[in-house]
Formats: structure tokens, C-alpha cells, sequence
């Protein structure tokens, strides 16, 4: 008989109720992908402030369950304030983990798999492997566990695991104890059936010590089942074509148009409007992983040239320092907006020409398939997801869609800005390249088809 996989997905944040980074763009879009292949999936996620309902729906017939809490939910914040993470966010998390699970029983729902992700959902799989699997209603409910950060991991002082339920063993080198403290991911890469990341390079980097974050031994022991897959981008919500925030919509036949949003923007940004002059935009989280250090390093030479530079971000006080002292250096050439402000992205992916995305690491970036789609060049370092996304036009002259540098240094991201701006002065190559970028297809069309073989994999159901 043909059975449809049902799937329990849960995250900490989904679009379009909430969003602090790219896990609320995957989380609102891998489910829908899945539905239109045919999974039976819903969606478990806290009730934070301004979400007034217990359920919601999104793509066809997705049920997103609200787990409420108004005294650990109803904040301003999702994980943390100025004075830094919420002091209770271990309960906080552990209080929706558990929920989560008995809500499958409450409304009898039972999943082939329960697919988590980050920190926030680990103790899900942690809690169903050591306690709800004595009850029958649970048993056969396997696990995928998703990293889309590595360097978030959940670590809590150990005073708090009693408060957790879980038996005392488990605070152990074999179970989620890590250096006298509480580390929920690592408990779930343990107790999880399959651990995924968001990129295939990703999920070999972390194996290494460098981009291992003290968990490279235990990945690589578990190295068997760990799989990397690419996000996907909703092309829905990011399309010039269609989109209805920026200044004037475009295709790839209508390229001119871009330029009228490239003016628009210097215009809004208090730049000179040249249309003629490349303006490379940067969207992030202010934070060393995204390569911030190695930019500040090289901005005062990168301000000699003949370039205009736009950022919108919100972070670590001294980046905002040193970007607001540029910008005050050069009131012409540069504009800074500290804060999050998804209108202004827009109209940044739309109006800049090149895109900078330096990382340290990148678990799989979506700034830089975003920015494909908007005919903006991407700029990158080699790295996670960046690595398997952008190909360098350079070493590549024929498939490029962009330009990748390898050394985390100040000096190789100058020598790449310095490559792009004599590259960028040969319109014909130049356009050829926002050519192959707007043309790429980063759907989730073959991504949530990779997440189903695994599911498949997993529960060896027969499917259709
Ligand atoms: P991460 O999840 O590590 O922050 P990603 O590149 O995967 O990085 O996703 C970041 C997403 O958040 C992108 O869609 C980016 O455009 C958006 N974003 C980041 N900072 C801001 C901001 N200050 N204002 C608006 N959008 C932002």
C-alpha cells in the first residue's frame, strides 16, 4: 500500500511568523517543498509575542502548533537582549522540546520522523530517545537533526540539568556533559538517527578542527550519518520579476531596469547617483563569522578606489563603530544602516552590483543565492555553502557566476575587490556573468528531494 511520509518538523523560528537569521527562511520554505512532494508534515514552534493564535497554515495544508508559554515566550526577543541570552533559555527550550512532543500524542498525530533543528530543538530527539520511547505511541519515530550553525550549541551550566528530567547519566563525556557544562547539540548529534547540515562542504568542514568547534571528534565518529544538503531559495519571495518592493522590477532581458533601482538606492542612501560606478552592497549579522575583521582590515584601502559601498547590519558594537567611522569619512561612497531592516535588503540586493560575503565560515549563506537571483555578483570567500554555490569567473572564464578568494586575510579579500573592479569595467564578460547567476536554479526543488531520500532511507517506507 502507498503511505505518505509524515514528518514533524521543528524550529525555533518560521517565516512568515518570525525571523532572526536564514533558519526562519528554511523553515518556511523546506516544509512547504516537502508537501508539494508529498510529505504529510507539520510544523511545532514556540507562540512568541505578536502570534495570537494556537495554530496557523502555511503553503497548502500545513499546520504550524504554537506552543505557548506566555512568561517564556511573550518577550521582545527571541533568544536574548542587550544584556545578552535570556537567562532561562535552557527552560525556555526544554519547555517547548517537551511540549512539542507531547502535543504529537494530544493531537495524535504520530510522525514516521521528527526533523529538528539547531540548538533550540536538540533536546527534542534527546527526550524522545530517553524518555517517550517507553511509551508505545512513540517508539518508532526516528530522528533527523539539523545543524544550520555549529557554533551555537546550546551550553548551559550544569546546575540546570537536573532541572532537564533527564536521568543523571546522561550528564556524562558519553552523553550531553562537555567540559562540566550542558551541551544540548551535542546530545542530539548523539541521540539523532541522522544529523544533517546546510551544505555538503559544511558537513566535511566541521569534521576538521578548525571549523569543528570542539565537536569535530564526536562528528567525526558519527561521520556515517551525517549528509550535507544544500538550501534552497524560495523563489517566490526572492524574484526581481516579481518582487514588489523594489523601485522597478526586473529580468534578465530587462537588465536596463536593474540600473533604475542601482540609482534609486544611491539616491535613498545619500550616495552619488553614477550609475557608472560598481556599489557593492554587504547584508548581515555584524559578527567576526562573517568575515567582518578581515573587511575592516582593508576598508581604508578599499575606500581608494573608485567604488561606492553599502551596508546594512546590526551586531557587535565595534563593527558598528568602525562602519559608521567610514561612512562619516566618506559621506559620498559610503552608507551605513545599523539595524534589520528587510525592505532596505530588498532594495540592496536589487541596486548593488557586487555582493560581499567574506565569512570565516558559512554553513550555507543565502545572501549569496539571493543576490544570483538579483543579477549581483557574488563575492566570496571559499567556505561551507559559499564554496559550493559560487564558482570563480576568473579561474573559470565559461560557468563563473562570481568571485571567490580562499586566504582569510585582509589582503586576499583586497587582491578579489581589486579583480572585480577591473573585471567590472568589461561590460560584455561582465553581464555574462549576472547571466549565469540569474539564471542558476537554487530551488528547493532538488534540495527537498534529497531530504526525502533520506527520509525514505530512514523509515524505509515504501513511497510512491
Ligand atoms: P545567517 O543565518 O548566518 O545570519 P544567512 O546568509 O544564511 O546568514 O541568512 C541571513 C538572512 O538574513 C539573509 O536573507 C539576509 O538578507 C538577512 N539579513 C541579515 N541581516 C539583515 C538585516 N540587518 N536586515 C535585513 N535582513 C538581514
Amino acid at each position: 500500500m502507498r503511505k505518505s511520509i509524515k514528518v514533524l518538523f521543528c524550529s525555533s523560528e518560521v517565516l512568515p511568523f518570525v525571523k532572526t537569521g536564514g533558519l526562519a527562511d528554511v523553515s518556511g520554505s523546506l516544509p512547504i517543498a516537502l508537501e508539494k512532494l508529498g510529505v504529510d508534515i507539520r510544523i511545532a514552534m514556540p507562540k512568541y509575542k505578536g502570534i495570537d493564535k494556537k495554530t496557523a497554515t502555511i503553503g497548502k495544508n500545513i499546520n504550524v502548533h504554537f506552543i505557548e508559554n506566555d512568561t517564556y515566550f511573550v518577550r521582545d526577543a527571541l533568544y536574548g537582549d542587550r544584556n545578552g541570552d535570556f537567562p532561562d533559555n535552557l527552560d525556555r527550550f526544554a519547555y517547548y522540546s517537551r511540549k512539542t512532543l507531547e502535543l504529537l500524542k494530544e493531537l495524535n498525530f504520530k510522525p514516521d520522523i521528527i526533523h529538528s533543528n539547531d540548538w533550540q530543538c536538540a533536546l527534542i530527539p534527546i527526550y524522545l530517545k530517553n524518555i517517550f520511547i517507553k511509551d508505545e505511541f512513540y517508539k518508532d519515530i526516528k530522528t533527523i537533526f539539523s545543524i544550520h550553525n555549529l557554533a551555537y550549541q546550546g551550553i548551559f551550566s550544569k546546575e540546570g540539568f537536573p532541572r532537564l528530567g533527564l536521568d543523571r547519566g546522561l550528564f556524562n563525556i558519553n552523553g550531553l556533559e562537555y567540559y562540566d557544562k550542558i551541551n544540548l547539540m551535542k546530545g542530539a548529534i548523539i541521540f539523532s538517527d541522522i544529523v544533517t547540515t546546510v551544505s555538503p562542504t559544511y558537513a566535511k568542514e566541521i569534521q576538521t578542527e578548525e571549523y569543528g568547534c570542539g565537536l569535530n571528534g564526536l562528528l567525526t565518529e558519527h561521520s556515517k550519518k551525517i549528509f550535507g544538503i544544500l538550501n534552497g531559495l524560495d523563489y517566490n519571495l526572492w524574484n526581481p520579476a516579481k518582487d514588489k518592493i523594489i523601485a522597478k522590477r526586473y529580468s534578465f532581458s530587462m537588465l536596463r531596469d536593474k540600473y533604475i533601482n542601482k540609482i534609486n538606492l544611491q539616491n535613498e542612501a545619500g550616495l552619488e547617483v553614477n550609475e557608472d560606478i560598481p556599489l557593492f552592497g554587504l547584508i548581515s549579522r555584524l559578527v567576526d563569522q562573517k568575515g567582518l575583521d578581515i573587511l575592516a582590515g582593508c576598508l581604508s584601502e578599499m575606500l581608494k578606489r573608485p567604488l561606492q559601498f553599502i551596508l546594512l547590519g546590526t551586531g557587535e558594537e565595534r563593527y558598528h563603530r568602525i562602519f559608521e567611522e567610514a561612512k562619516r569619512n566618506h559621506p559620498n561612497k559610503v552608507s551605513v544602516t545599523l539595524g534589520y531592516d528587510a525592505v532596505l535588503a530588498q532594495k540592496i540586493y536589487a541596486g548593488s552590483d557586487i555582493f560581499l560575503m567574506p565569512s570565516r565560515y558559512e554553513p550555507c549563506g543565502l545572501g549569496q543565492i539571493i543576490s544570483l537571483k538579483y543579477g549581483t555578483v557574488p563575492l566570496v570567500r571559499k567556505t561551507g555553502g559559499l564554496a559550493d554555490t559560487i564558482v570563480d569567473v576568473t579561474e573559470n572564464p565559461n560557468t563563473g557566476n562570481g568571485f571567490v578568494f580562499t586566504e582569510y586575510s585582509s589582503s586576499a579579500l583586497l587582491n578579489t575587490i581589486d579583480r572585480v573592479l577591473s573585471f567590472y569595467s568589461d561590460r560584455i564578460a561582465w553581464k555574462s556573468v549576472i547571466q549565469r547567476g540569474m539564471n542558476a536554479d537554487f530551488s528547493w526543488k532538488a534540495s527537498a528531494k534529497k531530504y526525502l531520500e533520506l527520509y525514505i532511507n530512514l523509515t524505509s517506507i515504501k513511497y510512491k
